[in-house]
């Protein structure tokens, strides 16, 4: 089942007795995780049997809910420590710094007409924390076939869960097929024997990454004196990235699933499982490997909850492979692919022929057919562009296509 967080801010901040639950969770988690530790255990039924009497003499008065959500955290954090220690760069024992707390559905109550969220913090005692609606909360709000997960409250805002049963993929009419390159995503468009190249340009994302390393770069040389400072001053550097980055994803990735709900496509994306980091100094290589995998999760996700079909495809030999004669070529050549039966063909586009082959030979795209002699070469579809996306406004999708 899909699910989604919705953020909403606080429309008088957090109330003071909401504060003190926050920190009782957060002195309860960092307790349940060190509990956790001693005795070796990391889930949180464990957990519960391990610890809950002895938290109860502790935290008497908080709502027996809260407390069980407490050792999900603590079990989610312990797993995470657990999995770090097994590849061998365990960092020091978890510990939660920050001041949030989850709710499980049934232990917070929520006016969806009004927004308004009754959390209970003891017997007798309760909170209303009252949400700032604009029409992007409103529709989750209003929409009573979205049910309602967890809640996260920060000291600045909640996050709602919306849980719905995902929607049954459609058939196929069509498919669109990409190449994840490191500046765009290059494929085909294929629909009933005519195939079109698609582009959706991404190079912002590169020019980004490419600042902050500099202006991280910058900071490590001017604190060089001071590690704390430098630490914390890259740390929030890093985090800007993210947000940028991410926010040009999920609407690069509208601007796909758009197109492909409007044409009723099935999206054919290669595995990128297989990719191992190449670790070298070379600023791009580094880099570009994140924004490449969270383009694709968030593709999947958004699929999943739209009930768009994403096919995923190995990518070996896809872009050495030659689509009419099926000769695989020795290595990698320059921008364009040729073989020697006389096929030419820019390098990415010809990758995501081969993807989309693949995909069709395993009967993964419907009942598609495809020829690639019907190549339209001539014809480029602009999914996304960069420079329209980034003026479009943040909910809007920007899905409309150009043909040029
Ligand atoms: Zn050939």
């Amino acid at each position: 089942m899909p699910v989604k967080g919705v953020v909403f801010c606080l429309e008088d901040g957090l109330p003071i007795e909401a504060r003190f639950l926050l920190e009782d969770f957060r002195l309860a988690v960092n307790n349940a995780i060190r509990a956790g530790l001693q005795a070796r255990v990391t889930s949180r039924n464990a957990l519960t049997r391990l610890a809950y009497k002895d938290f109860r003499k502790e935290y008497p008065k908080m709502y027996a809910q809260h407390l069980v959500s407490a050792f999900e955290v603590a079990g989610s954090a312990l797993k995470n420590h657990r999995r770090r220690v097994r590849k061998g760069n365990a960092g020091r024992v978890p510990y939660i710094r920050r001041l949030f707390m989850k709710a499980e559905n049934q232990a917070y109550k929520l006016d969806r007409a009004n927004g308004v969220i009754d959390l209970p913090i003891r017997a007798g005692c309760h909170v209303c924390l009252e949400l700032v609606l604009s029409d992007y909360q409103r529709r989750y709000l209003e929409d009573h076939s979205y049910a309602l997960g967890s809640l996260t409250v920060f000291t600045d805002r909640v996050i709602i869960a919306f849980r719905k049963g995902a929607p049954k993929p459609y058939v196929p009419e069509s498919a669109l097929s990409l190449d994840t390159n490191e500046r765009s995503l290059d494929g085909v468009f294929a629909k009933g024997g005519d195939v079109k190249t698609v582009k959706a340009e991404f190079s912002d994302i590169a020019t980004i990454q490419q600042r902050h390393h500099d202006r991280r770069k910058r900071l490590q040389k001017k604190k060089a004196h001071d590690r704390r400072t430098s630490r914390m001053l890259c740390r929030r550097e890093g985090r800007r990235e993210h947000h940028r980055i991410e926010y040009r994803l999920h609407q690069l990735a509208n601007a796909v699933l758009s197109f492909a709900e409007n044409q009723k496509s099935a999206i054919v994306l290669e595995d990128l499982k297989g990719f191992k980091p190449i670790r070298n100094k070379e600023l791009n290589r580094r880099l570009s490997l994140w924004p490449r995998r969270k383009l694709h999760q968030i593709i999947e996700y958004k699929a999943q909850w739209r009930g768009v079909p994403v096919v995923k495809v190995d990518p070996r030999y896809s872009s050495r492979t030659c689509p009419i004669c099926g000769r695989i070529q020795d290595s990698r050549m320059g921008a364009e692919f040729v073989c020697e039966c006389g096929w030419h063909l820019d390098r990415h586009i010809n990758a995501s022929l081969n993807l989309l082959q693949t995909a069709i030979s395993k009967g993964m795209a419907g009942g598609l057919r495809f020829n690639p002699g019907a190549f339209q070469h001539d014809v480029m579809m602009i999914l996304y562009d960069p420079e329209r996306g980034a003026r479009s406004e943040p909910n809007g999708t920007s899905g409309t296509c150009v043909v040029t």
